[in-house]
């Protein structure tokens, strides 16, 4: 076995095709219905919001998809990113486990979501699209989308969950300085968020109700998109680039992960990493259990419900069965701000209904303690969601030590934190708390789901 602890691919080996997983399901995707006559909708109602070339790639169950030229010259400005075995974090561990990650958080926006905005930007460029609106929790999908667009020359307008604008203002800074205009929502700037004022003034906001504003302002006017940074199949498609560099990573390292760990808001990054393996598994090839990893403030694999439910809080979107907390679900103030939605990508949560993915949740000062003995091993500071990925692939290892096994273990180490430093100062002095969220309040939620015949 090899003694090296880097993997990296040449240039060249930067893939020229996207995995869709779609393609090896035993079972379809159930279909995704129109709220109001509750019958599978078409292309034509996601025309205001996605460029056509996404509306295919959601649907397609082609297994290949070919990455555009334009899109793979800016993939390499980071990509293929590297692959590190994680030798002190195992000698640490005392472990025989082989402790695999992928670094994603090489990236300029320093997550693993510019692998999806670059070509959302791109295909909404080419289809002749001048603005796009979305929404962000704590920043990191909206600096990303910034990113894109800026190299696309798109005008991106970001909706930012109230709480996290007023406290990570450095996020804010990073869309503002690649040429985004940020806004806290709920805003006055439309009618979901004025809905919403209107009941609390001081309302602070939820992912939920960005999307609202974001997917109201792309379905009214005639020049702007809407773009998700998770969730939906193209985004968990996009991801997959990680995953497929992964295999050949592990392929250097003449090593096969037996367990893949990653951590789950709406799935992406999770997917990205483990779909191509599970593909892999799907057509034959070698069994790999997988693990989701899930906050136990936001645990909508662990303790969702699977049904079909609205992706926003105003319920403007299409409904789409996924594992639900319910879109009026406010989880407690916890700092993996992007591991605060409701739901699940539908990939994701079909993919665990037919047992082939676990999950798992965990509270966030577990995962803070996962995150300080990784970076004070491997250096590397994660990102306060990439360290519920982190707590995971430990608790793994852990495990090889006591059962006196040896297996490999690779996960998503998807961004890094240096953006959340308050978070790591409030864990070092002992203020961080574990909240658990209100069961009344979920309670409450479920029961709004749609009734769907
Ligand atoms: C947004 C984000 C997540 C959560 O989104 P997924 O789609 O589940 O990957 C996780 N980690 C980081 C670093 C993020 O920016």
């Amino acid at each position: 076995m090899s003694d090296r602890v880097k993997y990296v691919l040449e240039e060249s080996r930067l893939p020229r095709t996207w995995y869709n997983i779609q393609a090896d399901l035993p079972q379809p995707l159930p279909p995704v219905l129109h709220p109001g006559t509750k019958k599978p909708i078409g292309p034509d109602d996601l025309a205001p919001l996605f460029p056509e070339a996404l509306i295919r790639q959601e649907v397609s169950l082609e297994r290949e998809i070919e990455i555009p030229d334009p899109v793979r010259d800016i993939y390499r400005q980071w990509r293929p990113s590297p692959l590190f075995r994680a030798r002190r974090l195992e000698k640490a561990l005392q472990t025989p486990a082989r402790i695999y990650y992928k670094w994603e958080g090489v990236s300029p926006a320093g997550s693993h979501k510019p692998n999806t905005a670059v070509p959302q930007a791109y295909y909404n460029r080419e289809a002749g699209i001048r603005r796009i609106a979305t929404e962000t929790g704590a920043g990191q999908w909206g600096s990303s989308l910034a990113f894109a667009g800026a190299l696309f020359g798109i005008d991106v307008t970001v909706y930012m969950v109230r709480v996290s604008y007023n406290q990570k203002p450095y996020r804010r800074a990073l869309m503002e300085t690649w040429g985004a205009r940020c806004v806290a929502s709920p805003s006055n700037e439309t009618e979901s968020g004025r809905a919403i004022l209107a009941q609390r003034p001081d309302h602070p906001g939820s992912l939920g109700i960005a999307i609202s504003e974001a997917v109201e302002v792309a379905a009214k006017s005639g020049d702007t998109k809407y773009a998700l940074g998770s969730v939906l199949n193209h985004v968990l498609m996009h991801q997959t680039v990680a995953g497929i560099e992964a295999m050949e990573q592990m392929a250097l390292a003449e090593d096969y992960p037996d367990v893949i760990v990653g951590c789950t808001g709406g799935g992406s990054n999770f997917a990205g990493i483990a779909f191509p393996f599970l593909g892999a598994q799907l057509r034959g090839g070698r069994k790999v259990r997988i693990v989701a990893v899930e906050p136990a403030a936001c645990p909508s694999l662990t303790r969702g419900k699977y049904a079909y439910d609205f992706g926003d809080t105003s319920h403007l979107t299409p409904l789409i069965k996924m594992h639900t907390l319910g879109s009026t679900f406010t989880p407690p103030g916890f700092h993996a701000g992007g591991l605060r939605y409701h739901g699940m990508g539908p990939l994701v949560s079909h993919v665990q209904e037919l047992g082939l993915i676990e999950s798992k949740a965990y509270p966030q000062t577990a995962c803070f303690s996962a995150g300080v003995q990784f970076a004070k091993t491997e250096s590397l500071l994660p990102a306060p969601e990439a360290n519920h990925a982190v707590r995971g692939a430990i608790d793994e290892a852990l495990r090889c030590r006591e059962e006196g096994v040896s297996r490999a273990i690779l996960f998503n180490l998807c961004g890094h934190g240096h953006f959340d430093m308050q978070a790591y100062m409030d864990y070092l002095s002992g203020k961080l708390v574990d909240q658990d969220y209100n069961p009344q309040e979920l309670a409450m939620a479920l029961s709004g789901l749609p009734s769907v015949g």
